[in-house]
C-alpha cells in the first residue's frame, strides 16, 4: 500500500513524487559539484596507496566507532545508533521511494523477510533514543566542547522528524493492512494498537502524513546537507579513507630549492596552497569539539582551538574565496598579505594567515597531536598549522623575537643557546665516555642532545644513561663535536630552510659511522633522526633509551636491586608516546625497580597531555593563558604520587620548572627513567673494609 496511486489536483501523486525528487537530487548534485570542483583547486597530495590498510581504518573508526567509544562513551554511544541507524534506514528509505516513484514495484527479498524489518524498526526506535541522548547532552549537560548553534538543534529534529513519520506511516499501515510479517515491527505494533478503534479514514490520513512526511523530510535533507555541518555525513568515511599513513612524525618537506628557482611562495599563505585533502577535512569536520578538549593550548587559555581552526578555514574556503576559486583566476589575485597581516591595499580578500587564522592561533600550538589522535575523522591539524608556521617565518618574517633567537643561535651554534660547539661534550669530560674516533668499533652511536649535551640537569641524564651501558655492557660512543642540532625545534616552528640544512649537516656526519644503531634519550631527536631523516636521505635504526633499558632490563643484563620504595606516576613525551606508540617500555622499566608502584595520572598514554615544550615552546614564553606545565603539574599533583618520572629533556625541564612555581619541588621530585634505573642498578658497595666506598663524582652527581 502506498499512497502514490492518488491524484493531487490534476497530477498523479507518483509524477509529484517524481518532480520534488529529480528537484532535490539536483539540488544536492549541484552543490555536491561545486564542493568538489574546489577540492580540485587545492595542491595535489597522495592518499590512493595501501587500499586494504585503508579500507580496514574505515571498518574500524566509521563502521565500529572506535575512537568515538575509546573515549566520552555518552557521545560515543549516542552517535553510534544515529549512524548504524542512518545506514540500515537508507535501505528502507529507498524501498519508500522506490514504492511511491514505481508504483507497484517491491523488493522482493527484503519486503517480507522479517530480520530486515525488524532492523528497520528497531533502529527506528534507537535512532529516536540517540536523538534524545544528543538533546539532553546539548540542552542540559552542555559541555564547552560543542558548537551550540541552530543548525545542530534543526538537524536533530529533522533527524527526530524522520524516524517518528516513518514509524507513524509504519504504524497506521500495520492497523490498516496487516500482514504476517508484521509480528516481526514492535514498535509499529505498538503504534498500530494505538490507533485500533480509530475511524479507517484517521488511520488512512495518518498514514499519507507519515508517508508523504517521509518522503519531503528525506529530500529537504538531501538539499540542506552539504550546506550544513551535517555533510560529514557524505565526507567523514572518505576523509578516514583518505587518512595520512605517513609515519605521525614525519612533516611534510618542503622542496625549498625548486620553489625559489620557480619564484614560488614556501608555506601556506592562501587556502588553495593547503592539499584537496586538507579542504575535504575542513568538509569533514563534526564540530564535535573533542580536539579542542584535549587541546593543552585551548585548556590553558590560549587563542588557538583546533576546532576553530577547522572551522574558520572552512569559513573561508566556503564564503570568502569560493568564487575566486571556481573562476580559476590566476594565483596573482591573492597577493601575499601586507605587514599587518591583511589583504593588500584594493585586494578585497581577507588574507589566511593573519586574518583569517591569527598569528598568534598557529603560535600556540605545542604540535603535541592530541586534536589529530582524538579526532574521530582523522582531521589532520598539525601539518596545515606547521604548513602556516612556514609562510610567517620564511615568507612574511613574522616571528616572535625569541624564535628568531633560536633560529640564530641553532645557525651560529648548533644548538638552542648559543653555547659554543666545542663545548658539546665537555659533559663527558672525565666519565670515561668514548668518542667514535676512540672506539671505532661502537655498536650504537649515543645521540646525546642538546639538552643532554648543555642543560645541567639534562647532563646528569646523559651521564646516568652512559652508565646503564657500561654496567650493561653496551658498546655504544658518542659524536662529541660532530654532533648538532637535530633542527626538530626549528622545524617545529616553521624554519623549514634551517631544518634542512641541519638535516644534510647530521646525515653527512652520520653516514660514514653507519650501519650502527643510534641511541637517544631525547624523544624530538628520536623521531627527527628515525622518521624525519628519511626525506632526505638519512636512513637510520635509532632507538629511544627507554626501548633500550627496557629490553638491557628484560634480558638481564640490568638488575635493579636498590629499593626505591615510591608511588611514581609516568609523564607520557608526546613524541615518544603519541608519535610513537611508546607507552610500555618506560613503565616496564620503572616497574622492574624495587619498591616502585606505579600510578597513572588521569590523561596518560594516548591522552597523555604536553608539558609545553613541544613545537619549539621550550625556547618561548607563553604570554597568554596559564602556563601548561603548571596545568600538567597540577594534574600530576592530582594523582598523588610522591615521584615523577619521564624520558624526554624537554619534559623534565618543564616539569621541574612546574614544581618551583607551584612549590613543590622538594616534594615531588622528577626525574628520567635512566636516572632511577641508574640508581637502582648501582653496583653493591664493598663491605670488605666495614666501612662505605665513597661515590664517585658522577654517581654524586646524578643524586639530588
Ligand atoms: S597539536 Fe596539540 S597544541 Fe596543537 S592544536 Fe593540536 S592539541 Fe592543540
Ligand atoms: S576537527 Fe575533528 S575532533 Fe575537532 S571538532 Fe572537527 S571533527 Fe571534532
Amino acid at each position: 500500500m502506498h499512497p502514490t496511486g492518488d491524484w493531487l489536483g490534476p497530477l498523479p501523486t507518483w509524477l509529484l513524487l517524481w518532480l520534488l525528487t529529480l528537484a532535490a537530487v539536483a539540488a544536492f548534485l549541484g552543490r555536491a559539484g561545486r564542493l568538489v570542483r574546489l577540492l580540485r583547486a587545492g595542491a595535489p597530495d597522495a592518499r590512493f596507496d595501501h587500499p586494504r590498510e585503508r579500507l580496514a581504518g574505515v571498518v574500524a573508526e566509521a563502521l565500529g566507532h572506535r575512537r568515538l567509544l575509546a573515549t566520552r562513551r555518552y557521545s560515543g554511544l549516542l552517535h553510534l545508533f544515529i549512524f548504524w541507524g542512518f545506514v540500515l534506514l537508507t535501505v528502507g528509505t529507498i524501498e519508500h521511494f522506490l514504492h511511491g516513484l514505481f508504483p507497484g514495484a517491491r523488493l522482493p527479498l527484503l519486503d517480507a523477510w522479517g530480520p530486515y524489518r525488524f532492523s528497520q524498526d528497531l533502529f527506528n526506535v534507537l535512532v529516536l533514543v540517540g536523538v534524545g541522548m544528543a538533546l539532553y547532552q546539548r540542552l542540559v549537560l552542555r559541555p564547552a566542547r560543542l558548537t551550540y548553534n541552530a543548525d545542530a538543534l534543526l538537524i536533530l529534529s529533522l533527524i527526530g522528524a524522520l524516524m517518528v513519520t516513518n514509524l507513524l506511516a509504519s504504524g497506521a499501515r500495520v492497523a490498516l493492512h496487516p500482514l504476517a510479517v508484521d509480528s516481526w515491527l514492535p514498535a509499529s505494533q505498538a503504534i498500530a494498537g494505538l490507533l485500533r478503534g480509530t475511524p479507517p479514514a484517521w488511520q488512512e490520513a495518518l498514514y499519507r502524513v507519515g508517508w508523504w512526511g517521509h518522503v519531503l523530510l528525506v529530500l529537504g535533507f538531501l538539499v540542506y546537507i552539504p550546506y550544513s555541518k551535517h555533510l560529514h555525513i557524505v565526507t567523514a568515511a572518505p576523509n578516514i579513507y583518505l587518512r595520512s599513513l605517513r609515519p605521525k612524525g614525519d612533516l611534510r618537506p618542503i622542496d625549498i630549492e625548486g620553489a625559489l628557482e620557480r619564484d614560488e611562495p614556501v608555506g601556506v599563505s592562501r587556502i588553495e596552497q593547503l592539499s584537496w585533502k586538507d579542504l575535504l577535512d575542513t568538509y569533514s569536520c563534526t564540530e564535535c569539539g573533542r580536539c579542542q578538549a584535549e587541546c593543552p593550548a585551548s585548556l590553558s587559555g590560549k587563542e588557538l582551538s583546533p576546532k576553530q581552526l577547522i572551522l574558520d578555514l572552512k569559513e573561508h574556503l566556503l564564503h570568502d574565496e569560493t568564487a575566486r576559486l571556481l573562476a580559476r583566476r590566476p594565483a596573482a589575485d591573492a597577493t601575499r598579505p601586507s605587514a599587518d597581516g591583511h589583504s593588500a591595499p584594493g585586494e578585497p580578500r581577507r588574507a589566511l594567515v593573519g586574518a583569517v587564522i591569527h598569528d598568534q592561533v598557529l603560535w600556540d600550538c605545542v604540535t603535541c597531536r592530541a586534536c589529530m589522535d582524538a579526532c574521530p575523522v582523522f582531521i589532520e591539524h598539525v601539518p596545515k598549522i606547521v604548513d602556516m608556521r612556514r609562510h610567517l617565518v620564511m615568507e612574511a618574517s613574522r616571528i616572535p623575537p625569541e624564535w628568531q633567537k633560536l633560529f640564530d643561535n641553532v645557525e651560529a651554534s648548533g644548538n638552542p643557546w648559543r653555547f659554543p660547539r666545542h663545548a658539546r661534550a665537555d659533559w663527558a669530560k672525565g666519565q670515561g665516555i668514548p668518542t667514535l674516533a676512540e672506539r671505532p668499533d661502537a655498536e650504537y652511536i649515543f645521540w646525546v642532545g642538546c639538552a643532554g649535551s648543555y642543560d645541567e640537569r639534562n647532563i646528569k641524564v646523559s651521564r646516568a644513561l652512559a652508565r646503564l651501558l657500561d654496567r650493561a655492557g653496551v658498546s655504544y660512543a658518542i659524536l662529541g663535536r660532530e654532533e648538532s642540532c637535530t633542527g626538530d625545534p626549528v622545524r617545529r616552528v616553521g624554519n623549514e630552510y634551517l631544518f634542512q640544512l641541519q638535516a644534510q649537516q647530521n646525515i653527512a656526519t652520520l653516514q660514514p659511522y653507519m650501519p650502527r644503531k643510534i641511541v637517544t634519550a631525547c624523544p624530538h631527536c628520536f623521531n627527527t633522526l628515525g622518521v624525519e631523516y628519511r626525506a632526505f636521505g638519512g636512513a637510520f635504526e635509532v632507538v629511544h633509551h627507554a626501548q633500550l633499558l627496557d629490553r638491557l632490563v628484560a634480558e638481564g643484563r640490568l638488575r635493579p636491586q636498590e629499593r626505591l620504595e615510591a608511588t611514581l606516576t609516568y609523564h607520557d613525551p608526546c613524541y615518544l608516546g603519541r608519535y610513537h606508540d611508546i607507552y610500555d617500555p618506560p613503565r616496564r622499566a620503572l616497574a622492574a625497580i624495587p619498591g616502585v608502584r606505579l600510578t597513572e595520572m588521569e590523561r596518560h598514554r594516548e591522552r597523555g597531555f604536553c608539558c609545553g615544550a613541544g613545537g619549539g615552546h621550550a625556547f618561548c614564553e607563553e604570554r597568554t593563558g596559564r602556563r601548561i606545565n603548571h596545568l600538567r603539574v597540577e594534574q600530576a599533583l592530582a594523582a598523588r604520587p610522591q615521584r615523577v618520572a619521564t624520558a624526554c629533556p624537554y619534559c623534565l625541564m618543564m616539569f621541574e620548572d612546574g614544581t618551583r612555581a607551584k612549590d613543590v619541588y622538594e616534594a615531588l621530585p622528577v626525574a628520567d627513567v635512566a636516572e632511577l634505573l641508574e640508581q637502582a642498578t648501582r653496583p653493591a658497595e664493598p663491605a670488605a673494609s666495614g666501612e662505605a666506598a665513597p661515590r664517585d663524582a658522577a654517581t654524586q652527581e646524578s643524586e639530588r
